[in-house]
């Protein structure tokens, strides 16, 4: 998985130029700052390694390795989700931790960054196999987790189930002691927030429309300072339809589609849709609410087959379900893995806007290569926020045994996000694709300050 580690340090370059920013900071301490900051920032404060052991239902014991790094704490306890993937491995999950912290920092969610993981693929578990991998992870990571030391949340392969499973040992195991707020993306009737299922998909959807209609288009200013064509085409003619390509359909790119398919104002149209099998596309518009329902009752797989299509009268053609990033559309949604777009396939990238639903789905070198071109990437930390702001009011809400209407989520949600779009965006009228540095610069500048103001840089 590409870093970024290069935006970091560039960010923390050109913040230190800057003499306004801590003005007391003197000349001579600011290059060891710059030092102790890279550091800090770059490598993990914690890495647990543990190998789970597993009575399988058919007697087979196996031994599976798990993870939960602790990046960083400066703004709060560690916070970031568990993936269950077979491709996790230590690097991975360490990046994963840094984008956390980064996260939490640009949208003031007050908590530090970190990540777990599990090296499984769990469709090839059973129930019964799954819940005691959980309780093994919480066994074995038993004494770093907790409401203010570190708290998990669901990731890929991960969901509300899992939770709750983690939940229930961590309580088991410390007897007496709050539990509610040790793990975030719970099922509603075990302590869960409404509105967290559905608020990485709703973030990534309001941060599009937020960006596009409420931002961009009142701010010709921008307009005049970009050469994007889409956004001078697409802005101002806003007669004609957006056509989206989604890549992923699991809990954040099926909510984004049907957030776009619903909003009418934007004459947003969903052409393309992709799961881990296949590609659907229909130049006229998918039925979202159809694959939706189809996927509900087939284990979250999209219809492959046209027998499959013909069970929900989706109308549709099948693709590779690679295709769906060469498409000829006006905006991508990444809504899958990391490291999707890359070097092999940059060149072939049509699409005017591409929006980080996934964490880090494009490489640093395809990233490069399509801001120069002119193609607006909205990143990670910026659009893919939702899960964890309402984590955070999950956390809360946990702690105070008090919980909040659904409309209320959401408006805090949006307030949120909304929030830091007003602050970066102004920032990137001067140079507009350097929307991923800002956001990177917001995040490292709030670490520094608070490090600073504690002592922690000399
Ligand atoms: N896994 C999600 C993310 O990458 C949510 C993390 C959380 O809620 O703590 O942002």
């Amino acid at each position: 998985m590409s870093e970024k580690r290069n935006v970091i340090e560039q960010s923390l370059q050109a913040l230190l130029e800057d003499e306004e920013f801590l003005p007391d900071l003197k000349a001579q301490t600011r290059e060891q700052a710059f030092k102790s900051l890279v550091a800090i920032l770059s490598t993990p404060n914690q890495i647990h390694k543990s190998f789970l052991r597993v009575a399988l239902e058919n007697g087979t014991i196996i031994r599976v390795p798990s993870f939960r790094i602790q990046h960083n704490n400066t703004l709060g306890p560690y916070k970031g989700g568990i993936r269950f993937h077979p491709s996790v491995n230590e690097e991975e999950v360490s990046n994963l931790a840094r984008l956390m912290t980064l996260k939490n920092a640009l949208h003031e969610v007050p908590f530090g960054g970190g990540k777990g993981g599990v090296v499984i693929n769990p469709k090839e578990y059973t129930p019964k196999e799954l819940n005691l991998i959980c309780k093994k992870y919480v066994q074995y990571h038993n004494d770093i987790l907790g409401p203010d030391k570190d708290i998990p949340a669901p990731d890929v392969g991960t969901g509300d189930r899992e939770m709750d499973w983690m939940m229930a040992e961590y309580k088991d195991t410390h007897p007496g002691e709050p539990y509610r707020g040790s793990f975030t993306g719970k099922s509603i009737i075990n302590g869960g927030s409404l509105g967290r299922r559905e608020a990485t998909g709703k973030g990534v959807y309001f941060t599009f429309r937020y960006m596009m209609h409420d931002f961009l288009h009142d701010n010709e200013q921008w307009l005049k300072n970009t050469d994007n064509i889409f956004a001078k085409t697409a802005l101002v003619h806003t007669d004609r339809k957006l056509t989206i390509a989604v890549q992923g359909f699991g809990n954040l790119g099926s909510v984004a589609a049907l957030e776009a398919y619903q909003c009418n104002y934007l004459q947003n149209q969903i052409v393309a849709v992709s799961d881990h099998n296949v590609m659907l596309y229909n130049s006229d518009g998918l039925d979202i609410p159809g694959l939706i329902n189809y996927a509900k009752g087939h284990d979250g797989d999209l219809p492959a087959s046209e027998e499959n299509l013909a069970e929900e009268n989706i109308k549709a053609t099948l693709h590779n379900r690679d295709d769906l990033l060469e498409m000829d559309v006006d905006v991508l949604m990444l809504a899958a893995l990391e490291d999707q777009i890359h070097v092999s396939n940059m060149e072939q990238i049509k699409a005017q806007m591409i929006i980080e639903g996934a964490n880090a789905p494009i490489t640093e070198e395809a990233d490069e290569y399509l801001s120069d071109k002119g193609v607006l990437i909205v990143p990670d930390i910026l659009a893919n926020a939702g899960g964890v702001i309402v984590s955070y009011l999950e956390w809360m809400q946990g702690r105070e045994t008090q919980f909040y209407k659904e409309e209320e989520i959401y408006d805090l949600l949006f307030d949120k996000m909304k929030k830091t779009m007003d602050t970066i965006l102004p920032q990137f009228f001067g140079d507009p694709f350097a929307l991923r540095q800002n956001c990177y610069i917001h995040s490292v500048m709030k670490l520094s300050t608070v490090m600073y103001r504690q002592g922690k840089l000399y």
